[in-house]
């Protein structure tokens, strides 16, 4: 069976709207739950940064969200037609809960590495220039700030289905979940907020995954914190900002050098001392 790609565009569409309608009902759920009701309450969970968010930084990244989740469209209709034309092994049989649940954590080791090579080819200073800058205009990051990328990129980073699709039997439930999980992470990395206890650190395995802490400083400092799910991958390449624990466990202990000053005038363009 064949699909055209004129016959996707319904289907296109409803996956634009429901991932748009779901993606903006969370964020702005916990916008108005932490930035909101837990202003005053969680301050001491607040994560220091130079420069503090404005409202022209979440126009700004409410636009470049929509061509996000555009993109994100595209990727799944590449995927229905993949499908539809018989050229892809995903599955959308029924799985035993165990093997989504293999698939959802293979799928999780993957985009851990392609994000982080990706990631640090995107700091190049070409491609950090025009493309990866527009993510980094964002210095104090907020919920709003988790699609808030250049097309290209959220091409790149979401294009890693397709080659999974074509070659391996992956469940759709599986994908499902991941794209889930996705979204969860991006949010919590970039709440602005550290809400994980600190005696994480001292949990196995635990303490090797990605915190808020650990992307803030990703666009405080502009080099190191690679990663995307885990440290792992920065320790092994020695791109973990040295002081990330003690920064982890400082919350609540450093003031913002600047409250309230604007962002976007003053927002990097190319990463310090080119790429690392
Ligand atoms: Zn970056
Ligand atoms: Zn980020």
């Amino acid at each position: 069976m064949t699909t055209s790609l004129a016959s996707l565009l319904p289907s296109l569409l409803g996956a634009f709207t429901t991932q748009a309608l779901g993606y903006f009902a969370l964020v702005c759920g916990v916008y108005a739950l932490v930035w909101r009701w837990g202003r005053e309450r969680l301050r001491d969970a607040r994560i220091p940064s130079p420069r503090r968010v404005d409202r022209a930084q979440i126009r700004r990244e409410f636009g470049h969200t929509l061509v996000t989740l555009l993109a994100g469209a595209v990727s799944a209709g590449a995927l229905m037609w993949l499908h539809g034309a018989g050229l892809a092994r995903l599955s959308d049989a029924p799985a035993p809960l165990r093997v989504v649940a293999a698939w959802v954590v293979a799928g999780l080791v993957f985009n851990d590495a392609w994000f982080y090579g990706w990631h640090r080819l995107l700091h190049r200073p070409w491609l950090f220039r025009h493309v990866h800058s527009v993510h980094h205009k964002s210095v104090d990051v907020n919920p709003f700030t988790s699609y808030s990328f250049h097309a290209v990129e959220a091409l790149v980073l979401s294009a890693w289905v397709v080659p999974a699709a074509i070659f391996l039997p992956v469940p759709m439930a599986a994908l499902g979940v991941l794209q889930v999980v996705g979204l969860g992470n991006n949010v919590m990395a970039h709440l602005g907020y550290e809400l994980l206890p600190r005696w994480i650190l001292r949990v196995p395995l635990v303490r090797w995954t990605n915190t808020a802490t650990f992307h803030s400083l990703h666009h405080t400092r502009l080099r190191g914190n690679y990663g995307l799910h885990t440290r792992l991958w920065d320790r092994l390449f020695g791109t973990e900002v040295d002081d990330y624990e003690a920064v982890f466990l400082a919350r609540g202990s450093v003031t913002p050098s600047s409250p309230s000053s604007p962002s976007s005038p003053s927002s990097p363009s190319s990463p310090p001392d080119g790429a690392r």
